[in-house]
């Protein structure tokens, strides 16, 4: 068995997201509304709570290694993305497991900023049923074999936010301008 939990350090800012940038919750709101007429807290705001034109586009379906509850787009890319991991690196596809997708909820230590789970358009990793430690500088093996999967399809990888976030992948601004294009938001 690979140890894909075993802790390595981030790779530098350079060498990863090339061509993609963050999601702007600026750019979702835009796109699909705020998420609710809540007030965002460090909790989820419960899914019949949620702007009603954005929870018609939240679908709950298997992404492979397990189920998610995302926006259809996402969940759909996540399922393109997951394929890849499974055929190239079946241990890793198994020792897979969510922490979450929607969660309409503030940016962990922001007290006004929507986080991109709001929009169902982020997900929460884990490896063997570990979380990667959010703000060490260290991010978990596995993540970087994960990672280029991500990247194909157009996600970006958390591990260049200012306090790194290794288990956090979101649909990047670009792919998701591109979806507003292509009409499947
Ligand atoms: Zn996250």
């Amino acid at each position: 068995m690979k140890s894909y939990t075993r802790l390595v350090p981030k790779p530098p800012a350079s060498g990863i997201n090339t061509g993609l940038s963050n999601l702007k919750a600026s750019t979702c709101a835009r796109v699909l509304g705020v998420p609710s007429k809540e007030r965002a807290g460090t909790n989820c705001i419960a899914v019949p709570k949620l702007n009603p034109n954005l929870r018609k586009k939240i679908v709950t379906e298997d992404v492979g290694p397990f189920r998610v509850t995302g926006h259809r787009a996402a969940v759909d890319s996540l399922r393109r993305v997951f394929l890849h991991v499974k055929a190239s690196d079946p241990e890793l596809y198994e020792a897979l497991g969510s922490a979450g997708m929607l969660c309409a909820r503030l940016v962990r230590g922001s007290t006004s900023t929507w986080s991109n789970h709001s929009w169902g358009l982020a997900i929460d990793l884990t490896i063997d049923g570990k979380l990667d430690q959010r703000g060490d500088g260290m991010v978990q093996h596995g993540l970087l074999t994960l990672y280029k999967h991500f990247h194909r399809e157009g996600w970006y990888w958390g591990a260049e936010f200012n306090i790194e976030d290794g288990m956090h992948f979101e649909v990047a601004e670009q792919t998701f301008l591109e979806w507003e294009r292509e009409g499947l938001l």
